[in-house]
């Protein structure tokens, strides 16, 4: 039987929420123990947009326009689908997103949220450049773009929300838009490129070198099943192939899988998933900057292995079998809008969004268990936010000053 290894602090899933809070405590001279059932980098952190958005400040909501919500029901809409045989268990979870996406609960989680949105790049550069990774964070930023004026016009009628947060952005013609994105169709009226954001073309590199460095620092990688988690005597416990490891303090990174550990707890957390899945297309020309094509609802971004497409919401169970109707809708659009040939891969990529009503992460002590935290939940935004929120738990875990009020982030915020 080998002996229990002792860390300051255990971290449980190594997706960008937990690579970003690994490398952050180490850099702050904590020993920790990253603990993954899998691979690092390979879970929701895998096959995201690569949109670091520093522009993110308003919550997606849920629809309340009657026409909108007709088109969702009868599943006609590309940017959202729903499994029929998940609606049962998704129901409830919708209806508390509804309640929340009222105009003011809207504008609530954008002021709360805006703290880490605020510091989102700034803190990605930090360990970035801890990490020797700058070179990942692409500047330039990303647009939406419309074939239409009368979406353009009311997109362009936010802007001024936005304005309260201090986005900026270049509102752009369609001739304007094709100067920086060559290739681009002259279907396109025009769009809004926010120039401020930083983008990935390899997302799961950005996970790796966070975790390569948090190991240069003494930290260590260790595959494990964080439901084994136990209090014992002498603090957490997780046993696993090479031991039990012990730390005073665990931070839960599970991200969509949080709620399982939690249940086990005590703890009810309300989440619910909105699936997304990616293929690439190769580009006969390249894409410079990440496009959302507001309209039909995806992203194209140019990433390391073509150019990916992510599609839109799918309300489903997390573990439901994949249902990926999304992406024919999507690859005609984007064909359609830019020179694309063949799909590189032949299944889809899926992940699930960790989603909970108010569009707000779960950070900070879990409540009903010393040195035990939280930091989860990031929905549609867990890559922008990663580095951040590992800044914000990072400084709580320590005892430090947070640099932001971790109260709008509690999950006793759900009673
Ligand atoms: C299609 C799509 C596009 C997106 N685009 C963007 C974007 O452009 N910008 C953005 O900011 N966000 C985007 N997101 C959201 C973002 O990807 C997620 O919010 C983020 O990846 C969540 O990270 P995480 O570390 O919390 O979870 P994960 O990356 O899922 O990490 C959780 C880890 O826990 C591990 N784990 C699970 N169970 C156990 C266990 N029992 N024991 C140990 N380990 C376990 C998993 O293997 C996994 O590695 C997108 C999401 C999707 C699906």
């Amino acid at each position: 039987m080998s002996q229990a290894r002792r860390f300051d602090c255990l971290i449980l899933g190594g997706g960008i929420v937990g690579a970003a809070l690994a490398l952050e405590l180490a850099l702050s001279g904590r020993s920790a123990a990253l603990i993954e059932k899998h691979r690092v980098g390979e879970g929701t952190s895998f096959g995201n947009a690569g949109l670091i958005q520093a522009e993110a400040y308003l919550p997606y909501p849920f629809p309340r326009d009657p026409l909108l919500l007709l088109a969702y029901a009868f599943n006609r809409r590309a940017e959202a689908h729903y499994q029929l045989s998940s609606l049962p268990e998704v129901i409830p979870a919708l209806w508390r997103y509804f309640r929340a996406s009222s105009a003011a609960g809207q504008m609530e989680t954008a002021r709360a949220n805006a703290p880490l949105v605020r510091a989102a790049v700034s803190d990605h550069r930090r360990l970035a450049a801890a990490a020797g990774a700058d070179h990942l964070l692409r500047p330039g930023g990303w647009a939406r773009i419309f074939r239409h004026e009368a979406g353009l016009s009311a997109e362009i009628s936010k802007l001024g929300e936005l304005a309260l947060f201090g986005v900026e952005a270049d509102v752009l013609s369609g001739d304007e838009l094709r100067a920086r994105v060559p290739g681009l169709s002259d279907t396109v009226v025009g769009g809004i490129h926010y120039t401020a954001p930083v983008t990935l073309n390899d997302p799961l590199a950005l996970t790796q070198a966070y975790v390569r460095a948090f190991e240069a620092l003494g930290g260590m990688v260790i595959q494990g099943d964080a439901l084994g988690l136990r209090q014992g005597s002498g603090g957490w416990e997780v046993p696993t192939d090479v031991g039990v490891i012990v730390a005073r303090d665990c931070a839960v990174t599970l991200g969509p899988w949080a709620p399982d550990l939690l249940a086990k707890l005590g703890y009810s957390v309300p989440m619910f998933y909105k699936r997304g899945y990616h293929v690439h297309l190769k580009p006969d020309v390249p894409l410079t900057m990440p496009l959302l094509d507001v309209e039909v609802g995806y992203v194209m971004a140019p990433m390391r292995q073509g150019v990916r497409l992510t599609t839109g919401a799918e309300f489903a169970r997390r573990d439901a079998p994949p249902t990926p109707v999304q992406i024919e809708p999507i690859k005609r659009a984007a064909r359609a809008l830019f020179p694309l040939g063949e799909q590189a891969e032949v299944t889809p990529w899926m992940g699930a969004r960790p989603c909970l009503p108010d569009m707000r992460p779960v950070i900070g002590a879990a409540g009903q268990h010393k040195n035990l935290w939280f930091s989860f939940g990031h929905a549609h935004h867990g890559l922008t936010l990663a580095a951040s929120s590992a800044r914000l738990l990072g400084e709580l875990i320590r005892g430090e000053a947070p640099f932001c009020d971790p109260a709008p982030y509690s999950l006793s915020r759900f009673g």
